[in-house]
């Protein structure tokens, strides 16, 4: 009888990831197996008191739960948290691990951290779902494991704001003398000493990114494409905050045609392109993709078939392990941008590599979020909106120079001139610029690696986290 091999896990891809960049890296033996384990593993248990929503009776759940710190060669470490039944140990050493890689890569000064909750937050009424959140936030407290100085979470899948929210107003009633307590977590609401420019960041780092590595010509002449992201066809599987705020900016701001999405439930294709504005308003309103009108309609048995369609772009940005041994040699995309977490298993890579693909790596675009989180962080320390000080400054100075501009041509300069060219910048628009920056800087980076050792994007990714993270150990001496 022959044997079949087990599906390799997310944390099993990762290993697998690491040990192929180690050998680019010149790095020492014990200096990359302190780079690689994972520095602390909290594995709890705690019952939380529910509703039962098929019988509407209380009952007592036991609820399953995690928080990892990859890596303390920077604090705080940093990284989000999950709500998902499929979390585990495992799982959330694979994230936390990534997290250590992207906050290196994107010069975001933190270690990497994940949280996992084992829950379909789905399945659970509002007031259950604050319950066992303020409940996490306390065992994390109890240890040390949140606090703006050491472990800052963030939201992942199956949470947001609403869930960020509830952590720092528990975090803060525990510690009310904390100064700096809204630096606890990040993601929050911008009225509750959130960042403008948050929610959408993971997507708008996903967009940045893609455009930046549809800007070389040579590398796009190797797939057989033309330099920039417009008019490129685009295919994106979740349509939850990273994958609809990713496929919202690539067409408006990008003019790249989504043709299909695909969630849970289904997915939904249009040759000549989909109304992601209006998708989004259709999901919110009617719980589903499947309910927008102008589109062909595959049901939940055809689900993964959304992956295989004819485009230039794929945009995994649901889970995890999505591209397998089980339907690489299928996947048709000349570039899959990973939005999600590990959506492409290591053997599953190696197929779509020997295929020509390009692979945009997960470690590198969807660390828009962290980068942005790290402004709210700094926000929150230093107890000020960005922009406050010299908005009015700088307006004021363009304001001059167009009066400048008036007086000495003769002609003042029109109203609507003024109206564009004379503002300040606000908090969003340093947040989008200091994103922009942070993953053009990064992409030429790990660009400029995979070029001068001729490795795929992903080793490069890998060999540049490595590198930075091992001068930071060889800083502080314990590595000489
Ligand atoms: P989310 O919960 O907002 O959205 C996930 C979406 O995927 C949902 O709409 C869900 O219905 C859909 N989905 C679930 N199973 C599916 C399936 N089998 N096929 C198609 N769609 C399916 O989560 P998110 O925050 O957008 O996170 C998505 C991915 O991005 C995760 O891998 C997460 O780790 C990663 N990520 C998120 C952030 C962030 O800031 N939120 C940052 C970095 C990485």
């Amino acid at each position: 009888m022959t044997k079949t091999k087990k599906p390799l896990s997310f944390y099993q891809s990762v290993g697998n990831y690491f040990k192929k960049a180690a050998p680019h890296t010149g790095l020492d033996k014990g200096l990359l197996k302190q780079i690689k384990v994972c520095n602390a593993v909290y594995a709890i248990h705690f019952p939380v008191e529910i509703t039962d929503q098929k019988t509407g009776k209380k009952r007592v759940k036991v609820i399953e739960a995690y928080r990892v710190q990859h890596s303390h060669h920077r604090l705080p470490t940093k990284g989000g948290i999950r709500y998902s039944e499929h979390v585990n140990q495992s799982e959330v050493q694979a994230l936390a691990t990534l997290m250590s890689y992207k906050c290196a890569i994107v010069h975001v000064p933190f270690g990497g951290a994940k949280g996992g909750v084992k829950i379909n937050p789905w399945e659970y009424s509002q007031e259950d779902l604050e319950k066992i959140t303020r409940r996490y936030t306390y065992e994390l407290l109890r240890r040390n494991f949140i606090g703006p100085a050491t472990d800052v979470p963030a939201p992942d899948y199956g949470t947001g704001p609403r869930e960020m929210s509830w952590i720092y107003d528990t975090y803060r009633t525990l510690r009310e003398n904390d100064l700096n307590a809204a630096g606890c977590v990040t993601g929050k609401p911008v009225n509750m000493y959130g960042i403008k420019g948050r929610t959408e960041a993971t997507g708008r780092g996903v967009f940045y990114g893609l455009q930046q590595a549809c800007a070389n010509e040579e590398d796009m002449k190797k797939l057989g494409l033309s330099k920039g992201i417009a008019g490129k066809k685009v295919v994106v599987q979740g349509l939850g905050n990273v994958g609809s705020f990713s496929a919202a900016i690539s067409q408006v701001e990008g003019d790249a045609l989504i043709i299909a999405v695909g969630e849970a439930d289904g997915f939904i294709l249009n040759e000549k392109g989909l109304d992601i504005a209006k998708l989004i308003a259709v999901k919110m309103e009617t719980g589903s993709i499947m309910n927008y009108g102008d589109a062909k309609k595959y049901g939940p048995e055809d689900r993964g078939k959304v992956l295989e369609l004819e485009c230039d772009i794929l945009i995994p940005a649901a889970l995890e392990n999505q591209i397998t041994l089980a339907n690489a040699d299928k996947i048709k995309a000349k570039i899959i941008g990973e939005a999600a977490n590990g959506p492409i298993s290591s053997p599953a890579e190696d197929v779509l590599l020997k295929k020509g693909k390009l692979i945009v790596p997960d470690v590198f675009l969807n660390a828009g979020g962290v980068t942005v989180s790290y402004f709210e962080w700094l926000k929150n320390l230093s107890h000020m909106r960005f922009g406050r000080m010299d908005k009015r400054y700088r307006q004021q100075g363009r304001v001059n120079t167009l009066d400048l501009i008036g007086d000495m041509v003769g002609t003042p300069v029109a109203q609507d001139v003024y109206k564009k060219y004379a503002k300040g910048a606000g908090e969003v628009d340093l947040v989008r610029s200091g994103l922009e920056d942070a993953m053009i800087t990064a992409y030429e980076n790990i660009h400029e690696i995979s070029r001068e050792k001729n490795i795929d994007l992903r080793t490069a990714a890998f060999v540049n986290a490595i590198q930075l993270i091992g001068s930071d150990y060889e800083g502080m001496g314990i590595f000489p």
